[in-house]
């Protein structure tokens, strides 16, 4: 009898740990300010709830100003059109991230251009940047993925010598800092999602940050029909550039409300799950073969979206992902699979000709296929949750030959079924 909960042993977690039960984070702090704006009647964006979270928010990542929106797909689209990118232009983005990066290139109108990424980060290989441009290049989307970033200092180097636009993708990087600067603020905007499983959540939601007042105007005439920054309604004192096509993207004040109490425990909760992801790493760096993504190389402060295991040690190789997913699922914790390359995602909608891949993104390929990850929730659980998450995984991992024989036992093509998560 096998002691894996996955062929009737014990599980590790008598409960299975239910994300709906720790995120987002609720407090009464935050639901006593949602009572008071919920009786005011005032819930719309121009409530000074919402200028006072931007400003807050643009401050603590180091930038002058905060636009606010619906999500994190529209301030990408948001951003691409301030600069007035456009049908014929091509943007270049990682393939190792979520849906909206590429999409929003292609809701202006652009074309997504894929480049690998480096193998320890996880983040787009600023080596094989130089090859994709083209004269039709105006902008570089880096992802700074789940628990690293992209090495901006290249990143910016290369976008200066060929004068293309940087939209630094933070969607999974809020409170991050990269060599004494917050993330966002170094390319020439940043964009943040506050969707429900983000780092920091509102249900849906999402800010551009920038430092350059021109582009804060054209962000938010973009976003609210054509106001001026900070504008309030019928206060407009001039109309929107011609070459600006402008939309409402406003969120509510309650968004704002809930995110301006969230921002004020941010960097406390970045610091617990650097204390978790150190702990699972020093423990499991000495028990498995397992791979972990590195860092931002420059990171004074390293954001969390999640933390990335990687099966890649031969050791592992011919025992399927699935399995070890399956697994581990069975001992009472949930991981997630690579979602990637996204132009593999399921839902991905472009037809071949409608994006280019230059060079294949091997790097990328195996990644996907050999990850799984920790929601960054469960890395603010408390240490004894932490040493059992630890246990679970070791469990599992430690056992290869179960896993195998497991896999075996499949009816052939099941072990390669690959769940992508939402
Ligand atoms: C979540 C996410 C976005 C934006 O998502 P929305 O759900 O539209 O807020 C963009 N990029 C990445 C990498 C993401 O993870």
């Amino acid at each position: 009898m096998s002691n894996l909960a996955l062929l009737g042993g014990r599980p590790v977690f008598e409960c299975p740990l239910e994300l709906s039960s720790i995120w987002p984070p609720t407090d009464e702090v935050t639901a006593g300010k949602l009572q008071e704006l919920y009786f005011s009647r005032r819930w719309t964006a121009f409530h000074d709830a919402e200028p006072a979270f931007t400003e807050a928010f643009a401050a603590h990542h180091g930038a002058r100003y905060g636009i606010f929106t619906v999500n994190g797909t529209v301030t990408l689209q948001c951003a691409l059109g301030a600069y007035g990118i456009g049908p014929g232009d091509e943007v270049i983005v990682a393939p190792l991230t979520w849906y909206a990066t590429a999409m929003a290139v292609r809701h202006v109108g652009a074309c997504p251009v894929f480049v690998d990424i480096e193998p320890d980060t996880l983040c787009i290989d600023p080596d094989k940047i130089a090859n994709a441009i083209t004269e039709r290049t105006k902008a570089i989307i880096p992802v700074h993925a789940y628990g690293s970033m992209a090495d901006m200092d290249r990143i910016m180097a290369i976008a200066r010598r060929h004068g293309l636009r940087v939209i630094e993708d933070c969607a999974h990087m809020h409170g991050g800092i990269w060599d004494g600067k917050g993330i966002g603020s170094i390319g020439d905007v940043g964009s943040f999602s506050f969707q429900q499983t983000k780092t920091m959540s509102s249900g849906e939601g999402g800010i551009c940050i920038t430092n350059d007042f021109d582009t804060a105007d054209r962000l938010f005439r973009m976003k609210q029909i054509g106001y001026g920054f900070g504008e309030l309604p019928r206060e407009a004192k001039s109309g929107p550039p011609r070459d600006l096509t402008c939309y409402n993207f406003r969120a509510t004040a309650f968004h704002s409300v809930i995110l301006s109490e969230q921002l004020m425990s941010l960097d406390s909760r970045l610091e617990r799950y650097r204390k978790a992801v150190r702990y699972l790493e020093d423990r499991l760096g000495q028990s498995t073969r397992i791979r972990f993504q590195v860092p931002g190389r420059k990171a004074d402060r390293q954001g969390y979206f999640g933390w990335v295991m990687l099966f890649d040690d031969p050791m592992y190789a011919d025992i399927p992902v699935g399995v070890i997913h399956a697994a581990i699922k069975a001992e009472g914790l949930t991981l997630i699979p690579g979602e990637g390359p996204i132009y593999r995602f399921i839902l991905f909608n472009l037809g071949p000709e409608e994006y280019r891949i230059d060079q294949p993104c091997p790097v990328t390929e195996r990644a996907c296929s050999r990850m799984l990850w920790v929601l960054h929730a469960y890395l603010g659980l408390d240490r004894t949750h932490i040493e059992r998450i630890a246990d679970a995984i070791e469990k599992v991992i430690s056992s290869p030959d179960e896993l195998r024989r497991y896999a075996r036992s499949l009816p052939a093509g099941v072990e390669k079924l690959q769940p992508v998560a939402e």
